[in-house]
C-alpha cells in the first residue's frame, strides 16, 4: 500500500488522549449528527473516523468492547462483515472510488488509535488520492469536509 499523503492526521498524532473508551462512549450520548455515527445495526454501528485518511473513511465496531476479534461472537462477526460490505456499496455508490483498503489494526504497535475494542476501517481510495481532499494543512477545513461527507451518507446504510 502506498502511503497517503494526509498532514491533516497531525492534530491526532499530537493530541492528548481521552480516557475511557470512544467506541463505547459514542453510541451512548444519543448525538449520532455530532458524533458521526451513520448506522446502528443490532451489534455493531458505523462511525466516520474523524481524522480520515480519505473522504469517506469509515469504521465499523462492535458495541461491546472487544479487543480481539476472536473474542467476537458469531452473530457479532456476521454482522461486522456484513455491515462492512453495506458500507462499500454505498462508498462506491456516492464517492465512486477506484478501490478500498479495509481491516483493522490489533494492537498498539499495529497502528490501532482505539487499543482494546477492535473496528474495521473502511478506506476509499483513488488514482492519485489526496487531490479530492480540500486540504493544504489547514485542520479548520477539516469539520466542514467531515460534515459535507456525514451528509452525502446519511441514511443510505
Ligand atoms: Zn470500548
Amino acid at each position: 500500500m502506498e502511503h497517503l499523503w494526509a498532514p491533516w492526521r497531525i492534530e491526532y498524532v499530537q493530541m492528548k488522549r481521552p480516557t475511557g473508551c470512544i467506541l463505547c462512549d459514542k453510541p451512548k450520548e444519543d448525538a449520532d449528527v455530532a458524533n458521526y455515527i451513520l448506522y446502528r445495526g443490532t451489534l455493531n454501528y458505523v462511525i466516520m473516523n474523524s481524522y480520515p485518511y480519505n473522504p469517506g473513511h469509515l469504521m465499523v465496531a462492535p458495541y461491546r468492547h472487544v479487543a480481539t476479534p476472536e473474542d467476537l461472537t458469531p452473530d457479532e462477526s456476521c454482522e461486522h462483515f456484513e455491515i462492512i460490505g453495506r458500507c462499500v456499496k454505498v462508498l462506491r455508490q456516492v464517492f465512486e472510488p477506484a478501490g478500498f483498503n479495509t481491516g483493522m489494526n490489533i494492537g498498539k504497535v499495529a497502528g490501532a488509535g482505539v487499543d482494546g475494542h477492535i473496528h474495521s476501517h473502511i478506506v476509499p481510495r483513488w488514482q492519485g488520492d489526496t487531490n479530492f481532499m480540500p486540504v493544504i494543512g489547514d485542520a479548520r477545513v477539516i469539520p466542514q469536509a467531515l460534515a459535507e461527507t456525514y451528509m452525502k451518507l446519511a441514511g443510505k446504510l
